[in-house]
């Protein structure tokens, strides 16, 4: 028995919603829909590890808007929702969960009190649904009049939808093959009794263009706070044609020496970054003594510090580097460079700054043993 999982459901094609990809991987703040409703589950004390049920189309999305996150493997769903909740429930077998959350991908504020709620209420009940109350009034609409629906007991049912993970998996088998409208439909077909859990407004769910600007305005409503973080590294001159700078390959009458591809400008910058998450170093990601970084191509460490600032919520405002070396030249390469970081770190030429200088002939730089690079790294984070 270990702890409580999430199962987040996103195999769904979200036909309601045009746009050229499935709501769920819909960006909202720079952030992908699925991406926000995972964090929610990542970072609370109360989940052990979040699984997302994909459509099998949809790997290379899936990919793209959880890099860096440390999600479970994904499983591929059904034809139904129904049927996908079911694959992503069995796949979880081996972790003999205690209790497991199922989760709606296209609602992705769903805030830590919610969680904490739906949790709560398992100690009591083999399930537990969040909800709100129904505040509007209630008409049914039939035969030309209008008549009043009382709407005490009534409540709109939101996910995470929680349960024993035993009961739910034996429930979805029971009802394999029907087509009930949510895992509480399925949990009460069984028998289940259901709790309440108190759910919140803001955890609505995206269906259509006006929830998407309804969610970018609770984005750009949520306070961020500037991090600033420094970077500095330094390669030593070896045999070579060329050294790797920026991402560009320079040629010179000699190569720099490292495990890696030995680009003092990318090793810098990506300190820079993670000291802005104050996340450690580029030693402690990316270890000189791992083979798979034998020879990598550093973008591949710049790309992942940036992937942990979206993961955190927050974006990468600016970066600033300075070479320090007499040769080779930097200008002839300056605007190369300045265009390969902003691909690399997925920022505008106009946020990023490469600049040069030399150490007048003064110490090891000055004596050409090598190249230094020193990184300024400017990050937006949410607050909290
Ligand atoms: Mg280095």
């Amino acid at each position: 028995m270990s702890g409580c999982y999430a199962l987040l459901v996103a195999a769904g094609r979200g036909t309601r919603l045009p746009g050229d990809v499935p709501k769920q991987y819909r960006a909202l703040g720079g952030e992908a829909i699925l991406r926000r409703a995972a964090r929610a589950f990542l970072g609370h004390p109360a989940i052990a590890g979040v699984r997302v049920v994909i459509h099998p189309d949809d790997r290379a999305l899936y990919d793209r808007a959880t890099a860096g996150l440390g999600l479970l493997s994904p499983v591929v769903g059904g034809a139904t929702r129904q049927e996908s909740v079911r694959n992503g429930l069995e796949s979880l077998a081996d972790r003999q969960p205690d209790f497991v959350m199922i989760h709606d991908a296209a609602r992705p504020f769903v805030g830590a009190a919610t969680i904490a709620a739906a949790r709560a209420a398992l100690d009591s009940a083999p399930g537990a649904i969040v909800a709100i109350p129904v505040v509007d009034s209630l008409k049914r609409a039939s035969g030309g009049s209008l008549a009043a629906v009382d709407r005490k007991d009534l409540w709109r049912a939101q996910t995470p939808q929680a349960f024993r993970y035993a009961d739910i998996v034996a429930a979805h088998r029971a009802a394999a093959g029907l087509d009930l409208t949510d895992d509480a439909a399925v949990a009460e077909r069984a028998g289940l009794g259901l709790a309440l859990a108190p759910g919140s407004e803001d955890n609505f769910k995206i269906t259509s263009e006006d929830d998407i600007a309804r969610g970018e305005r609770i984005v750009a409503a949520r306070p961020a706070l500037p991090r600033t973080g420094m970077g500095f590294d330094v390669h030593q001159f070896g045999p070579g044609d060329h050294v790797w700078l920026c991402g560009v390959k320079v040629p010179f009458d000699r190569g720099l020496v490292g495990h890696s591809d030995a680009d003092v400008g990318l090793h810098a910058l990506t300190d820079a970054v993670l000291g802005a998450l104050a996340d450690g170093d580029i030693g402690a990601h990316f270890s000189d003594r791992d083979p798979r970084w034998k020879g990598a191509r550093s973008e591949v460490f710049l790309r992942h510090a940036v992937d942990l600032v979206r993961a955190r919520g927050g974006r990468v405002l600016h970066l600033d580097l300075t070479l320090i070396c007499e040769q080779p030249r930097i200008r002839p390469h300056h605007a190369a460079m300045v265009a390969r970081i902003g691909e690399i770190a997925g920022l505008e030429a106009d946020r990023v700054s490469v600049k040069a200088t030399t150490t007048e002939r003064l110490g090891f730089t000055g004596r050409g043993e090598g190249i230094a690079g020193q990184a300024v790294a400017t990050v937006l984070l949410p607050d909290g």
